[in-house]
């Protein structure tokens, strides 16, 4: 059966001193939880973070990598360089990352790969933008998201695979979708699974909603039959927010 899963996506925030902090908090914290729990600190905070919280519950994952193995692309990681310090996830084509760097489906396709080939889980990130569902279109934008990315892969490959649905207009907007929209949403994209790769496969992916989740919205997004957790931008960055939002389950 899919897990529940709440990440905390920390984004470009928090040094050195901070991320020590911030983990000082969430340890205090921690409590048994139903869902799974996962940060994600920046590319320098990672091996601290990782040392930090390795006998606990929560499981440090990265926001990005390259998809090459190694070479000449200088100011980029590696899935390789990422798994040789433990992080086992990474969080891969977030809006952020195709808005301002330009990362193409192509991109992400050939990310997802190298992730896969290096035996780490993929935490995958789509949605639409405002103009996409003004118009009508985000049924449409989402699933070519998924099928350029993710349709070349075996239904077996799908054991690695969280996705995650953040459309763009909600993101750090202070404007989340209704749990309405977020259930429709959800329920269209494990339609599109069902239909490429069967039931079985389709209702063991985590489908996570990402975009305003706060810890006075997160109990009633989550309740929702087909949004098995949430993606956390800003209400990560404050532990007892974050675990407002993981108790929400
Ligand atoms: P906010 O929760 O700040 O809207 O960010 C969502 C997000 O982009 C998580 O990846």
């Amino acid at each position: 059966m899919r897990k529940h899963i709440v990440a905390g996506n920390w984004k470009m925030n928090n040094d050195l001193p901070q991320t020590e902090s911030l983990i000082t908090d969430l340890k205090k914290q921690l409590q048994t939880s139903e869902a799974e729990v996962m940060i994600a600190p920046s590319f320098t905070n990672l091996w601290h973070a990782f040392e930090a919280l390795r006998l606990d519950d929560i499981e440090v994952i990265a926001q990005n990598m390259h998809f090459a193995e190694n070479g000449a692309y200088t100011g980029e990681v590696s899935a390789s360089m990422l798994t040789s310090i433990g992080i086992k996830t990474v969080i891969l084509g977030h809006s952020e990352r195709r808005a301002y760097y330009n990362e193409s489906d192509a991109d992400l396709a050939k990310k997802v790969d190298a992730a896969l080939v290096n035996n780490m889980r993929v935490i995958f990130c789509f949605g639409e933008e405002l103009s996409d569902r003004k118009a009508g279109n985000e049924e449409s934008v989402v699933k070519s998201q998924i099928e350029s990315a993710l349709f070349h892969l075996s239904a077996d490959a799908f054991n690695h695979i969280v996705l995650a649905y953040e459309p763009v207009w909600a993101i750090g907007t202070g404007e989340t979708a209704t749990p309405e929209q977020a259930q429709d949403m959800h329920a269209f994209i494990r339609k599109t699974l069902t239909d490429k790769y069967g039931e079985t496969t389709a209702n063991n992916v985590s489908i996570l909603y990402g975009g305003s989740v706060k810890p006075n919205n997160a109990k009633e997004i989550f309740s929702k039959p087909d949004v098995d957790g949430g993606l956390i931008g800003g209400a990560s960055l404050k532990a007892e927010d974050f675990f407002a939002i993981v108790n929400a389950f």
